[in-house]
């Protein structure tokens, strides 16, 4: 058991699975979270490939799984509402380890299964990190201190601290020409067990039906503009990019504000750091190499990350260790970031004549193709997160 110490900045799915592996390690480990609790951000993913092996690894399926989704049909509309495709995805998805769930469910069963020495640590953030030849020296918001021999930044895409200890956001965070907004409310929809989706030229959005009469929303937009939206201009942004879609959708936006929902807004941005760490500091999930929700899989190589670094230090001394992982994880990361930049161009169709093009092949393609289509997708996007960061263990 090792005597180490680590303190990590941010409680979601990258510092949540750090802080599960190096406790059992025995590490002693402070966590420490913005946020006053765990409930936001709650968007629908999914956990495939070896973000599913890393979640099978440390025993969490049998809790993950009753809390996971099954849609029954798959609906695709188009801005006036007619129906363009239904499928029953299930179907095709039959036999591939394949979870879709709230990424808020991820994160509640990830906390309730840390080691009980993992100090969380709520309404508080690391103000700064002198790193020293033996140690770091950390000072919380809260004016206490602590000493570390690692200090993991993993507080997302917009890590303030990476800005300051790493490489400042103008060098490293790369945005797709999208934004997105997630968000939670009352189905008005009659969605049932069914996912819905709106596509119109430039814009997508997406209902998953949710447990007890709840749906999750997704938006997805291009945009030429970039940078965090306040929170208090945010339903306003989205009032108009949906100016023009569906009386459903605009009736669903109009109804989650007056409801009070909570809404995420954010840009689809790649993270590229030319090194992950400097000296003990190492930057770990989005916050080191978002990958965005084109490709998929960032929870997963979150997950995965987290076994690798935790396997790394069993065996090596920390400047060895943090070479080690990032030498692993990054031919993944590398192709998985490769994959959005190119399916970055065709995610959402722009111009009218792409929009009706898409529409008249998914009214027309034969369904069996189209399942086809689908598991290749998923297959790919399996393959490229897929490397020696797979073989773990
Ligand atoms: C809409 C959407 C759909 C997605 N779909 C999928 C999918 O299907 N499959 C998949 O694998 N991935 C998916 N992803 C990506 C995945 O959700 C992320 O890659 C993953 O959650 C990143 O985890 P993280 O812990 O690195 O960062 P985050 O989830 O961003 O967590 C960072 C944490 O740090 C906290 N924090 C921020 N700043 C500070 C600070 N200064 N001090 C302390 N704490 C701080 C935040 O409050 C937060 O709790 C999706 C993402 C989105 C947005």
């Amino acid at each position: 058991m090792s005597s180490s110490s680590v303190v990590i900045s941010g409680a979601g799915v990258a510092g949540l699975a750090a802080a599960w592996w190096l406790g059992r390690a025995g590490w002693h480990v402070t966590l420490v979270e913005r946020a006053t609790d765990l409930r936001s951000g709650g968007y629908m993913m999914s956990l495939s490939g070896p973000g599913h092996t890393a979640a099978a690894r440390m025993g969490l399926l049998a809790k993950l799984e009753p809390r996971a989704y099954h849609v029954h049909e798959n609906v695709y509309r188009d801005r006036n509402g007619r129906e363009v495709m239904r499928l029953h995805f299930q179907e095709f998805i039959e036999g591939l380890d394949y979870l879709v769930m709230r990424r808020t469910d991820l994160i509640e069963v990830l906390r309730a299964d840390l080691p009980g020495q993992v100090e969380l640590r709520y309404g508080t953030t690391i103000r700064d990190v002198t790193d020293g030849a033996d140690q770091a020296r950390v000072t919380f918001s809260d004016g206490t201190t602590a000493t570390a021999d690692l200090v993991l930044l993993a507080d997302g895409m917009r890590s303030a601290l990476r800005e300051r200890l790493i490489a400042p956001a103008s060098q490293c965070l790369k945005p797709l020409g999208y934004r997105f907004a997630v968000y939670e409310l009352t189905d008005r929809l009659g969605l049932g067990a069914d996912f819905v989706s709106y596509t119109e030229p430039g814009h997508i959005a997406e209902y998953y039906t949710l447990a007890e009469g709840r749906v999750a929303a997704l938006h997805v937009w291009h945009s030429s503009a970039a940078g965090p939206v306040a929170a208090a201009d945010r339903w306003g942004l989205l009032e108009e990019v949906c100016a023009r879609s569906n009386p459903a959708v605009r009736t669903q936006l109009t109804a989650a504000r007056s409801e009070g929902a909570v809404v995420l807004v954010d840009d689809l941005a790649l993270v590229e750091l030319q090194r992950w760490s400097k000296g003990r500091v190492l930057a770990l999930g989005d916050a080191a190499h978002c990958l965005t929700l084109i490709s998929g899989q960032g929870a997963g190589m979150a997950l995965t990350s987290a076994a690798i670094l935790a396997d790394a230090l069993s065996r090596a001394p920390i400047p060895q260790a943090l070479a080690e992982h990032e030498a692993r994880l990054r031919p993944s990361i590398l192709r998985l970031q490769d994959r959005s930049r190119k399916m970055a161009g065709v995610f959402v169709p722009r111009s009218p004549v792409a929009f009706e093009l898409r529409n008249f092949f998914m009214r027309h393609v034969p369904r069996k193709w189209v399942g086809r289509y689908f598991i290749n997708a998923v297959t790919a996007e399996i393959l490229a997160a897929q490397g020696p960061a797979a073989k773990v263990g």
